[in-house]
């Protein structure tokens, strides 16, 4: 199961089921990536801004709460049993 963190600020939500996630209660961080962000970013003559940089990709986290870790740790369980089903057809 992904590590639940305690939350030590407010302003935080889930960003699945859209629930505020309060000071004190549990949460995780899923994380995300776009592009590739293991690309170094390159350097560009960009028609209108002359030089600029072209990032290839980047990382960004997402805070989930308790309850959505837990389905989704669920989730991922059922998904294996599945697929084991079906290697022993
Ligand atoms: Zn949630």
């Amino acid at each position: 199961m992904r590590k639940l963190i305690t939350s030590r600020k407010r302003n935080r939500s889930c960003f699945i089921c859209k629930k505020a996630i309060e000071k004190g209660e549990k949460y995780s961080k899923k994380s995300f990536s776009v592009g590739n962000p293991s690309q170094p970013d390159k350097i560009v003559n960009h028609p209108t801004l002359g030089m600029a940089v072209e990032v290839q990709g980047y990382r960004y986290n997402k805070s989930m709460c308790e309850k959505c870790t837990v389905n989704e740790t669920a989730f991922k369980t059922v998904k294996i049993v599945n697929s084991n089903k079906e290697i022993k057809k």
